[in-house]
């Protein structure tokens, strides 16, 4: 399991300045690894990771906790990107800029959900978008879908148009672009057939389709499961027809995705929306971030890696390596600065919320309400120092304990446990050179 796997890699390549082929090289393999495992197509896997790697090599890690953790985000970062981050919001929406009726054209193979997806998609633009919408089924190989397109036409609150299985489909597409507009609707979405693989015939009716309607969206909708096969399928389809956009359906079953990105990548199309369940309010617009995290599989430890930028006070940090180097004394001040920041980062438990259900279940000896109130109890014990003996423990002895332990309101034990806890902390510290917080906080837990 991926999870599994970088979290030991980020270990691994913790407490390096900086990015570099070596500490890498693993780590990238992992994500090669993760990534085939996720059904995304090998020569995509290649390439995705030829670009991570050139992202990553000399990238400094100072504004991050670990080089494992930095290049996890340079992995994140660029998946998120090439699915769509940068195109913005609106690359996963519908263009409607022409003259009415907008007309979205729907392909794909036979089961992938395109019947679905159209009441999906009527269900969405009667309902959020206020659009009056037309349906019509040219899939005239199979009565059955005909009357499948009739029943979530009806339940989306669009109308049907309907089509005899005699005609052809491009007769059929015609009669009901006329309809539409000669009624005023603002969209007409065709459904169309489909093939268990791609045949030239099936190509050829579409495409055929495509050039009689020109429609302003032609969709092509892929089966999340259908796993290294999307790329071949997408290739097909691209080359026949200009796409617009990529539905990616059945996110919902245990598939991670990868088609995701094999079929961007062939088409370079937006993705813009995704099918989460069999029902007509299961449609949500293509999220490039949620959708990266969800190929990588790693959980939320990407979340944590975020929320860690935002809250380690770098500058402390900083200062602090500063001052070790220099051969400075790592004091009662500096350790209750490193206890703020990790309350900063919502404590203890804060963070094992974040991290992959593996840590946690690790964590579970652990009570850690216990553990953030321990930390509370700890700040405020310092807090009840005076700067001189903050700056120098070797000071508090006996009556200044009892005076401190009042002051905090906790037991003398209490003020015993902190300074010697402090002092582990104190040696840990002067064995590592580069500082750094999350080395800390692992020892504190250890
Ligand atoms: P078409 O042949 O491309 O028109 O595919 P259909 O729309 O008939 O869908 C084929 C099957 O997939 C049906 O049983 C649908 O209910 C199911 N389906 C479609 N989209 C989704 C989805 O997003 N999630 C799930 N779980 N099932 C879906
Ligand atoms: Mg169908």
């Amino acid at each position: 399991n991926l999870t599994q796997r970088l979290a030991k890699v980020v270990k691994t390549i913790r407490g390096e300045a900086r990015l570099t082929e070596a500490n890498t090289a693993e780590m990238l393999r992992e994500v090669r690894l993760a990534l085939l495992e996720a059904d995304v197509a090998l020569p995509v896997v290649r390439n995705f990771i030829g670009k991570v790697r050139e992202k990553a090599m000399g990238k400094e890690v100072m504004d991050s906790l670990s080089p494992g953790q930095a290049l996890v985000g340079v992995v994140q970062q660029e998946l998120a990107s090439i699915m769509g981050a940068d195109l913005g919001e609106k690359a996963s929406q519908l263009n409607f800029s022409t003259q009415p009726p907008a007309i979205i054209l729907m392909a794909g193979l036979q089961g992938v959900g395109k019947t679905t997806t159209v009441g999906k998609l009527a269900r969405y633009l009667r309902q959020d978008k206020k659009k009056k919408v037309l349906t019509v089924s040219t899939d005239v190989y199979r009565p059955a879908a005909i009357k499948q397109l009739e029943m979530v036409s009806g339940q989306s609150g669009a109308d049907f148009f309907r089509t005899e299985s005699s005609e052809q489909p491009i007769a059929i597409a015609q009669a009901a672009l006329d309809y539409a507009k000669r009624h005023f609707y603002d969209v007409l979405i065709v459904d169309t057939a489909g093939r268990l693989g791609i045949d030239e015939q099936m190509m050829q009716e579409i495409s055929g389709l495509h050039q009689a309607l020109s429609p302003i969206e032609t969709l092509f909708v892929v089966d999340a499961m259908l796993g290294q096969d999307a790329i071949n399928v997408a290739k097909s389809f691209n080359d026949a027809l200009p796409l617009t956009g990529i539905v990616l359906t059945k996110l919902d079953g245990d598939a991670r995705g990868g088609a995701a990105l094999s079929v961007r990548h062939i088409t370079g199309k937006p993705v813009k929306f995704v099918g989460v369940s069999e029902k007509l309010d299961g449609l949500e617009a293509f999220d490039p971030v949620r959708m990266a995290n969800r190929i990588l599989g790693m959980g939320d430890i990407l979340a944590l890696v975020e929320e860690a930028r935002k809250n380690v006070d770098l500058k402390a940090a900083k200062e602090l390596e500063k001052k070790l180097k220099v051969g400075g004394r790592f004091d009662l001040n500096d350790f209750k600065a490193q206890l703020e920041q990790m309350n900063n980062m919502g404590g203890l438990s804060g963070m094992l919320d974040k991290m992959p259900a593996q840590f946690r279940l690790a964590a579970q000896g652990a009570n850690m309400e216990q553990a953030n109130k321990h930390v509370g109890r700890m700040a405020g014990i310092i807090n009840s120092m005076t700067p001189q003996e903050r700056a120098k423990p070797e000071l508090i002895k006996a009556s200044r304990k009892r005076r401190i332990a009042a002051g905090a309101g906790v037991q003398v034990q209490e003020v015993n446990r902190l300074l010697s806890q402090f002092e582990q902390v104190q040696s840990m510290m002067k064995k590592i050179k580069n500082g750094g917080m999350m080395k800390l906080m692992r020892g504190l837990k250890g």
